[in-house]
């Protein structure tokens, strides 16, 4: 029977395809007596050598997708599947005990994980999260329950998940992930910007999905509605198909933008820029038309790996993005690791509000060694490109002067070391917390710009989480009170001759480009798939007929109130 569900829309685009479903098994099971405990250590052996071909595989596709380095961990999983030390005491405990493979599996794996967890060496503590993974997969198999690996599927699906996080993600392969649907999340988590940036659709937020819908359920992802159907009839398979269509002419249109500047129709430019989180993300960036990139999160280049990048691994990546894009300007956005992005080798304190805890700058700042690292791979690439760098999650100016402070030093000691390096660099801050936003005037005059979050400024200002679909009516982008503090960091900017720019989902919202545009806004940076459409919004634009407007929309009462004018403009 056709089932509809309805989400949040994340990411454009139609797809149809099967679903895979994306979770732990259970592995529950009882310790039992066996008779025959040769066969019973032939049954480990069979498990052992499918999870081996499984790793094999991933690593080679992991090699493939994120690269040798971050493909290392699956060697290590590999290593600790052959090694005798833990494969030898199993087999024993089998033949002496006469228990069953799981069991053995389990006690002697255990005993192993306490071992190195409890070690004063960070490497061998990893080692116990190593055992763990392998452990699971072999107990996947023994047991005879699915072991889900995104990254070894090899055929077109439409994933399934409750949440997505950003080490799935980083393992996807575009080619047969079609879409993807999640119980949790919103427009602005990190799952669905990453959607937007492969180009495949995706709709968030559905409740209940993974108690509705089974393995290998037909389904068609509709991520311009916020709508999945399951089981559709032939009838509504070829409407859908009909859409697809539609869809992929509109963009095809779009395209003949991709060169054009960014005018309104009464002559205004300004810059478009694309969020990027990977050097591998310019080439679309540059296909969907961006001038600029206006934001590059960094912290993608610290997931999917076990340990930390080197100052010339970052450099590397820094010097590729800055050349591609050439004389384009670049804004790299410092780590912002933290809240929901967590990385597995570093071992972070647990805190009950992780989105108001330790993370982005303030972690830079707790952590300096690993911020100057970054530093300073940024100042030496900065010969290579339009190089600009901003600091996530300003709240205070203590905070901007510390981390300035630090990028300064780092400047001076590459210069102490006769190294090359553009010494105009340009450093700004995103502008995401409210106390910033309200502290602008003060800002400009120390900062060279800003970059206002929305996403983030808005789940702060509105105390709404923006991963949260039980509170995504509160996630307000057109509430006044955003409006206004978006007005109030442009003004400041402009008071002192900066220039203010917008990296949140919202530079990329159909009815907020006009107010932002009559605002002022001087760079709109938004996921590179929204860059052609919100040009051609742009150039129908008249900047001087809307900015009578503005004071009458910043003194309306409601979000809902807002969007009623801006549509009848
Ligand atoms: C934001 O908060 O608006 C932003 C662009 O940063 P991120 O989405 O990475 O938190
Ligand atoms: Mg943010």
């Amino acid at each position: 029977m056709t089932t509809e569900l309805y989400g949040i829309a994340a990411s454009d685009g139609i797809a149809i395809a099967k679903t895979y479903r994306l979770e732990s098994p259970s592995l529950l099971f009882d310790k039992t007596t066996i008779e025959d405990p040769e066969a019973e250590i032939e049954r480990l052996h069979a498990a052992l050598t499918v999870s081996m071909q499984e790793l094999e595989l991933i690593k080679e596709q992991a090699e493939k997708q994120i690269g040798p380095k971050e493909a290392a961990i699956f060697g290590a999983h590999l290593m600790v599947l052959s090694d005798p030390e833990l494969i030898g005491p199993i087999t024993e405990k089998i033949k002496n005990d006469g228990v069953n493979a799981e069991f053995a599996l389990q006690e002697v794996s255990d005993m192993f994980m306490e071992i190195f967890a409890s070690m004063d060496n960070e490497y061998m503590q990893e080692r116990a999260a190593d055992i763990k993974d392998v452990r699971n997969r072999v107990l996947a198999h023994l047991l005879g329950v699915k072991f889900p690996n995104p990254g070894l599927i090899s055929e077109k699906v439409i994933l399934l998940a409750e949440d997505l996080t950003p080490s799935d993600t980083v393992q996807f392969n575009p080619e047969f992930i079609q879409g993807f649907v999640t119980e949790i999340g919103g427009r602005t988590s990190h799952s669905a910007i990453l959607a937007r940036t492969l180009e495949i659709p995706a709709v968030v937020g559905v409740k209940k999905l993974m108690a509705s819908l089974e393995d290998g359920t037909l389904l068609i992802i509709d991520g311009i509605e916020g709508k999945i159907i399951a089981d559709p009839s032939a009838e509504i398979i070829e409407e859908y198909e009909q859409r697809q269509k539609h869809f992929a002419a509109q963009k095809d249109e779009l395209a003949s933008l991709k060169d054009a500047a960014t005018v309104s129709s009464d002559g205004f430019e300004v810059e478009l820029g694309a969020n990027i989180g990977s050097p591998k993300d310019v080439a679309s960036a540059l296909e969907n038309g961006a001038e600029a990139i206006g934001l590059f999160r960094t912290e993608f280049l610290y997931m999917g790996r076990d340990s930390f990048p080197t100052e010339e691994q970052q450099f590397e990546m820094y010097s590729e993005v800055l050349k591609r894009m050439g004389s384009k300007p670049t804004v790299v956005r410092t780590m912002d690791i933290g809240g929901d992005k967590e990385l597995s080798y570093m071992d972070l304190p647990k805190e009950l509000n992780p989105f108001l805890g330790l993370r982005a700058i303030r972690l830079s700042l707790n952590m300096p060694d690993l911020f100057r690292t970054q530093l300073r791979a940024l100042i030496r690439a900065s010969v290579h490109g339009n190089l600009k760098i901003m600091f996530p999650m300003i709240a205070t100016l203590e905070e901007f002067r510390q981390a300035k402070r630090l990028f300064i030093e780092e400047q001076e000691k590459l210069a102490a070391e006769g190294i090359a390096f553009n010494d105009n660099i340009e450093v700004g801050i995103m502008v995401e917390i409210p106390s910033t936003a309200v502290m602008a005037d003060v800002f400009a005059k120390e900062v060279d710009f800003f970059s206002i979050g929305t996403n983030d400024l808005i789940q702060y200002t509105l105390a709404a989480d923006r991963m949260n679909e039980n509170v995504a009516h509160l996630y307000q982008p057109f509430n006044p009170a955003i409006l206004r503090m978006v007005k109030m960091v442009i003004d400041a900017a402009h008071k002192e001759g900066k220039w203010a720019g917008m990296c949140g989902e919202m530079a990329g919202e159909e009815l907020a480009v006009p107010i932002l545009l009559a605002m002022g806004l001087d760079e709109f940076s938004m996921s590179a798939t929204s860059i052609l459409k919100t040009r051609s919004i742009i150039s129908k634009l008249s900047k001087a007929e809307i900015e009578p407007h503005i004071d009458a929309i910043l003194s309306l009462a409601t979000a809902e109130d807002v969007k009623n004018y801006v549509s009848k403009i």
